[in-house]
């Protein structure tokens, strides 16, 4: 972990305590509905298209991802999505929930920034935008 941010990186740590309570919420929400809407903000749109990530792959990952942290009601979903025979992407969501439907404010490749990530994607260790020693 990056010394310069360790007091950063324990402070998003307490918004992984309540993920099992939101996966469950999500859960909830896709079993009630017969059509599960997802709505990308428009921020979401150009940045999904940005990065080559298909409405599919950001499906699957709230399908069957995990979510992996919650603040301010924006939940952060981890998963792998299958890009090609036996080849794997890993994926992050960020998704808010609604009454009746998931709004998708972004998605992107942890790899991308791999620096501010565990090595299993699932815990930000750094939060500056370049990578620092
Ligand atoms: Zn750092």
């Amino acid at each position: 972990m990056c010394d310069q941010c360790k007091d950063k990186a324990k402070a998003w740590l307490k918004g992984t305590r309540n993920v099992s309570f939101w996966q469950k919420q999500l859960q909830r929400l896709i079993a009630s509905q017969a059509f599960l809407q997802v709505v990308h903000t428009a921020h979401a749109e150009l940045r999904v298209r940005e990065r080559s990530i298909s409405d599919s792959d950001i499906l699957e990952v709230i399908l069957h991802g995990d979510v992996i942290h919650v603040w301010n009601g924006e939940m952060l979903m981890f998963g792998y999505v299958k890009t090609a025979p036996k080849t794997y992407r890993p994926l992050h969501v960020v998704i808010r929930l609604d009454a009746l439907s998931l709004i998708v404010i972004t998605a992107y490749d942890p790899r991308t920034q791999a620096w501010k990530w565990s090595q299993d994607y699932r815990r930000k260790v750094c939060f500056l935008n370049k990578k620092h020693s």
